[in-house]
């Protein structure tokens, strides 16, 4: 790169970072926040545990429970459950799943799993709550939305709680601090691939 060239690139740089700075400068709140990652693409539940993980190595106390949970447990789960005594975990009894359209046992499996979910929205010894799928429960009308809601809005002012899930409902977002859209661009699936230990579930 020649020199002119250089030169206009670090001027570039400096006024990126004045900009950079006065964003951090401005953002001076603390408190807990709520997170939605929705879509149709790969990676909302995974994001979640990233995030999962992050609190973890703070060492933070935190708390998932798992909504439409089949029987296998995901690689992220075992692990945690192996390695770290700070994770409070529930999934949903059952395991959901779209064939056993059997009402009165996902809904009761459901009612569990937001006991579970209420008590650690409860508790301010949790640092980060995970609620993986639970726009499910909202889509199909299993949980109450306003319990949800008012539960979120009622949790303690330190803690971070994320949902996961396609479709998240207006409501949901609304009263979310940060939303992500992960948008489906290709999945390997489509493409006749095997969901895979250690990357799928
Ligand atoms: P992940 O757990 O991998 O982050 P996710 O939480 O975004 O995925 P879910 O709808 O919860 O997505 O589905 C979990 C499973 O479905 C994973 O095995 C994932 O690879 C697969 N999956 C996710 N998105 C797609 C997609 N767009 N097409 C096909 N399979 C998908
Ligand atoms: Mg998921």
């Amino acid at each position: 790169m020649d020199q002119d060239k250089k030169e206009r690139h670090n001027e570039r740089m400096q006024r990126k970072k004045a900009v950079v700075d006065a964003g951090i400068e401005k953002a001076q709140e603390v408190r807990g926040i709520f997170i939605v990652i929705t879509g149709n693409g790969k990676g909302k539940s995974t994001s979640a545990f990233g995030t999962l993980f992050r609190a973890l190595g703070h060492g933070h106390q935190v708390g998932v429970v798992q909504y439409i949970k089949g029987t296998q447990s995901s690689g992220e789960v075992l692990y945690l459950q192996q390695h770290t005594p700070n994770l409070r975990y529930h999934a949903m009894a059952t395991g959901f799943t779209w064939n056993t359209q059997n009402w009165d046992a996902d809904k009761k499996a459901a009612d569990a799993a937001w006991e579970q979910s209420r008590l650690m929205l409860q508790d301010a010894s949790l640092n980060l709550v995970v609620l993986d799928e639970l726009t499910y429960m909202l889509k199909y009308n299993y949980l109450d939305a306003q319990d949800v809601l008012d539960a979120i809005r009622n949790r303690p002012p330190l803690q971070t709680v994320i949902i996961t899930g396609r479709a998240a409902s207006p409501e949901l977002i609304e009263l979310a601090d940060t939303v992500s859209e992960i948008r489906d661009i290709k999945h390997a699936f489509q493409a006749g691939v095997k969901a895979q230990p250690g990357v799928d579930f």
